[in-house]
């Protein structure tokens, strides 16, 4: 049975709530914390817009070695990072290795960009006009439970960069890297009160930073559902919004491709972190005169994955982050559903789920049109490159996919007319520090990462200066 996910604990005499961290693998408490609430999220905005005169006024190159500071900072800390949100997120310790080192990367690559905040100058009649790039003030920053450290670093990074103070406020379900970043940040000689981390319920605490007359804009990353309540909020005090929100990615196998190759890197694009992943391309689109052997080829890799043990460096998928979350991907895969593949996952304590493949499956089904976040995928055939086209936009989202064909032309053609922000072809990768992040459609409002960022964390200002001639 699992323990109650809040308590309320001791300090000092008077009773205050706490949150039991679980580890997903075994269900056992891994950290109990003081769970915050409406007056710890209005002391955080306190603090950060106190320190906010101070951290703008840092000369861009003294911000920009603070801040590669903070990056060597997290490099040496890393491998205990990796391990403390494998075993909170339940995610396969290479994974959380990855991501640890993409938060580091994430911190060089902004700290690189302070200097490089550049305005215009704009040819005007009586003297000349030029553009500056502004901090906004305190932003607070919202995030989910599947990539907890990496998520926030991309917003973090370029928030800090343009001179913005934070409050960070984690997924209740995994908040133990966000508060080992804010004592990393401080140590590493980040100014008190320039990052805030808050780690409690997304109604009380979360809805506070969202109405907060104090916060200047919100970067969320979360369900849909949740987005359109932020923007909704973050509305009554004209807030600026960035909004990463879910997806229902298409993979689109074309005749043509290397289907082998396709069929072997499809399971880890929608099975990895356990699908929870708002990248995971969980529609399969193959053209029909191909299905029988991509599906052949799909299920023998599926079979094979590992499934286990978090800390074990042998595993390739953990289990789901919570019993809720268990239930949510079981929804999807009632008795009687057309099972095509399945895998192994272990018995005993832990929120395990079998990476599963639907196949056939109608486009019109729950199971395709909706997010399921968990390792479901969906199979179904299309003759043509419209049908492949008319399939792939079929969907409320547009943020991620995959295009696999030998036909250069078609590719180019087809990444065009795909309605969404990130797209692969011959290939599943589609995010990087380097280059923009983010959705079209209903997967949200803005982008990270990139050069792109920076702009989501900065307010232009034009200044016109009189010459007199
Ligand atoms: P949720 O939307 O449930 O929660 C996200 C964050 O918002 C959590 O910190 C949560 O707090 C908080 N929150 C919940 N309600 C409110 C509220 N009313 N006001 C303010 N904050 C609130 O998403 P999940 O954590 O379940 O994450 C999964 C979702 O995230 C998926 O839909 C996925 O697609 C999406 N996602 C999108 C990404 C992208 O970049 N596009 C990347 C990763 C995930 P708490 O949970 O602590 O109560």
């Amino acid at each position: 049975m699992n323990p109650p996910r809040s308590a309320r604990h001791r300090l000092g005499g008077s009773a205050i709530p706490s949150l039991a961290v679980l580890e997903p693998a075994t269900e056992a408490v891994l950290a109990e914390i003081p769970r915050a609430g409406v007056e710890e999220a209005d002391a955080a905005v306190a603090r950060a817009n106190a320190a906010y005169p101070a951290w703008r006024a840092v000369s861009p190159p003294d911000r920009a070695k603070l801040l590669h500071g903070l990056a060597d900072a997290l490099a040496d800390r890393q491998e205990e990072l990796a391990v403390l949100e494998a075993r909170n997120a339940g995610k396969p310790i290479g994974d959380a290795r990855g991501e640890m080192g993409m938060v580091v990367d994430t911190f060089r690559f902004y700290a690189g960009a302070v200097e490089r905040t550049l305005g215009d100058t704009i040819p005007v009649a009586g003297g000349v006009a030029m553009t500056f790039r502004e901090p906004l003030g305190v932003v607070a920053l919202i995030t989910p439970w599947n990539f907890p450290l990496t998520i926030a670093s991309w917003k973090l990074a370029p928030c800090l960069a343009a001179g913005n103070t934070v409050v960070l406020k984690p997924a209740e379900l995994t908040p133990l890297t966000a508060l080992e970043f804010e004592r990393i940040a401080l140590a590493a000689g980040i100014p008190e009160g320039v990052v805030n981390v808050v780690a409690g319920p997304g109604s009380t605490c979360g809805a506070r930073l969202v109405e907060h007359p104090d916060v200047a804009k919100v970067a969320f990353t979360g369900s849909t559902e949740v987005g359109r309540t932020i923007a909704a909020g973050a509305a009554q005090t004209i807030k600026r919004v960035t909004l990463e929100l879910g997806g229902k990615s298409p993979n689109l196998v074309f005749a043509d491709a290397d289907v082998e190759a396709a069929a072997a890197a499809a399971p880890s694009a929608v099975f990895g972190n356990a699908g929870q992943d708002c990248c995971a391309r969980s529609r399969i689109l193959v053209q029909e005169s191909v299905l029988d052997d991509f599906l052949a080829a799909l299920s023998a890799v599926v079979a094979g994955i590992r499934v286990g043990d978090p800390l074990d460096e042998e595993t390739q998928m953990g289990p789901l982050i919570s019993a809720q979350q268990r239930e949510t991907v079981g929804s999807y895969v009632p008795d009687g559903a057309p099972v095509a593949a399945r895998g192994d996952a272990p018995g005993g304590p832990g929120f395990w789920f079998p990476p599963t493949v639907l196949a056939p499956v109608d486009p019109g089904d729950r199971a395709a049109r909706e997010e399921i976040f968990g390792p479901v995928a969906c199979v179904m055939p299309f003759r043509d490159e419209d049908e492949a086209i008319a399939l792939a936009n079929d969907t409320i989202y547009g943020l991620s996919g995959s295009i696999w064909t030998r036909d250069g032309a078609r590719a180019l053609r087809v990444a065009r007319a795909v309605e969404a922000g990130v797209l692969s072809i011959n290939s599943n990768t589609s995010v990087r520090v380097s280059t923009p992040f983010g959705g079209f459609k209903q997967s949200g409002v803005g982008r990270e990462l990139g050069p792109h960022a920076l702009d989501h964390y900065t307010e232009v200002k034009s200044v016109y200066y009189a010459t007199g001639g």
